[in-house]
């Protein structure tokens, strides 16, 4: 095997002239159904003992007959709808031959030459702010597999998760970059995240991503031809993606430099190297034989369901943005912070519903959560997860109220943080903290002109300095009277009654 190829990034930026990354992605996400795909055993096998999750349909027992979970078929068309998909009239359940010992029938049943839906597409966002769709060729609905267990050499099988409903999504080969993977990959997250069709969870295998990568010269691009594709597999996160298919093309180009040809092989993506390495050949779709499967009547999805469930969906991600936008002149980058998780889009909507939406308030609102808010939430532990918001002790009309303290001038901004802090710590009402901590800002003419005074006494020769000419001076004075009342004098009352006491 090659050398490993240090910086790929590098490689591909070296050669973007003369060669394009041709990117096509198989996601599958498994489906948040009670129970599996064709029997009544629980979908749920996290945690369970081995093998306490099936039944004989599951199990592939002869004679055992499977019937379609239609909470299933509704969470596909529903994402089907979500990704701009035509939902068929007609889906077939097929038989996808293989023996593998996790796969107890000796076939997968899945959906073939009639999928349940295609042609739609995804708006992804980029990093230079352009946006850029990426084609959905398909999406259909299958059967996961069972797990093998490798424990001291032997092969052990756990057939908990065989049968648990699996979406399959496929994209045309739209995606140019490993950031637009990536993008792409996040994008959809967010739409089975916002749609609760699916966890999001990479790590625990509840959404997995096969990227198959070729790359091309931009006269084989004009002449509309592809170059050798080669498929990664075990990738389980979203950095994983982006850094397997920057190495991946990055060393075909240099195979094709070097005057060679790529093979069309499946690679592995060893995480510790950095690097791909090469697994079992490719089966081709014939190996499959693939036949509609005699036991399960063709899917009818009459017009009718799809409205209905057209109906239950959400307001999307891309809608919301728009609107944050349009409507309370959110910034972008912003809107698409706030939209990415549905449980952030909630909170901010209800604190700027609390808080109201005149004069910038709703930017003031994002600037607080993006910023504050998640800095608390990050220092919490609770890694980049920004669902855990709807967790937090802080309720949104908190987050109003609090900055309605700041308008009023009760609380200055550095103290409206540390009120933050402690209405996360403790959950209680910024008002309370304030009075509590004593923390308002003193407005009291009396007390400032006290401060002033013993500050102005302390330092007769900067008062000389001063009414010599050397204006500068004031900054000194006023953070001198500042800390002699803690910071809680309001700022202009102080300036105003210093200037007096100055000059008079
Ligand atoms: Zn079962």
């Amino acid at each position: 095997m090659t050398d490993r190829i240090r910086d790929p990034a590098a490689v591909l930026e070296a050669y973007r002239h003369r060669y394009q990354v041709v990117v096509g992605m198989e996601v599958h996400a498994q489906l948040l159904t009670q129970s599996k795909m064709f029997c009544g055993c629980p979908a749920d096998y996290q945690g369970a003992p081995p093998n306490t999750h099936t039944c004989p349909v599951c199990l592939g027992m002869p004679g055992a007959l499977p019937v379609a979970n239609r909470a299933a078929v509704e969470a596909t068309i529903k994402t089907g709808l979500a990704l701009n998909c035509q939902i068929q009239p007609l889906a077939v359940f097929a038989r996808k031959n293989y023996h593998y010992p996790d796969l107890p029938k000796g076939y997968q049943i899945s959906q073939y030459e009639y999928p349940l839906c295609r042609d739609g597409w995804v708006e992804i966002e980029l990093d230079t702010g352009e946006s850029k769709r990426i084609r959905i060729h398909r999406a259909h609905l299958e059967e996961d597999t069972g797990k093998n267990l490798h424990v001291d050499g032997h092969t052990l099988v756990d057939l908990n998760r065989a049968g648990v409903p699996l979406l399959e999504i496929v994209t045309e080969a739209d995606i140019h970059s490993p950031d637009e993977a990536y993008a792409f990959l996040t994008k959809l997250r967010t739409l089975l995240r916002y749609l609760e069709v699916n966890s999001g969870d990479m790590e625990k295998g509840a959404l997995r991503c096969e990227p198959n990568i070729s790359v091309r010269t931009w006269e084989q691009a004009a002449r509309g031809e592809f170059g050798t594709k080669v498929e990664v597999k075990n990738l389980n996160s979203f950095r994983a993606v982006r850094n397997a298919i920057a190495y991946e093309a990055a060393r075909q180009i240099q195979i094709l430099e070097a005057g060679g040809a790529v093979e069309q092989v499946n690679m592995g993506w060893d995480e510790a190297r950095q690097r791909t390495v090469l697994q079992r050949t490719k089966e081709t779709s014939e190996d499959y034989r693939y036949f509609p499967d005699p036991d399960l009547p063709p899917l009818e999805v009459r017009r009718e369901w799809v409205d209905a469930v057209a109906a239950t969906l959400p307001e999307l991600p891309d809608a919301k943005r728009r609107r944050y936008q349009a409507e309370w002149g959110i910034r972008a980058v912003d809107a698409r912070t706030l939209t990415e998780e549905r449980q952030v889009a909630e909170f901010f909507e209800a604190a700027v519903a609390a808080y109201g939406t005149q004069e910038g308030r709703p930017q003031r609102v994002a600037h607080w959560i993006t910023g504050e808010l998640f800095r608390l939430l990050y220092a919490e532990g609770t890694g980049q997860d920004l669902r855990q918001i709807a967790e937090t002790k802080i309720r949104p009309e908190q987050l109003a109220a609090l900055l309605r303290l700041v308008d009023e001038k009760v609380i200055n901004l550095n103290t409206a943080k540390k009120v933050l802090e402690a209405m996360y710590a403790t959950g209680d009402a910024p008002q309370a903290i304030v009075e509590r901590e004593g923390l308002a800002l003193v407005q009291d003419t009396d007390v400032i002109d006290r401060a002033i005074q013993e500050v102005l006494a302390r330092h007769p020769e900067e008062v000389v300095r001063y009414r010599a000419g050397e204006e500068k001076l004031l900054g000194f004075f006023m953070g001198q009277v500042m800390r002699a009342t803690r910071g809680q004098a309001d700022p202009q009352t102080l300036r105003r009654r210093l200037v007096e006491k100055l000059t008079g």
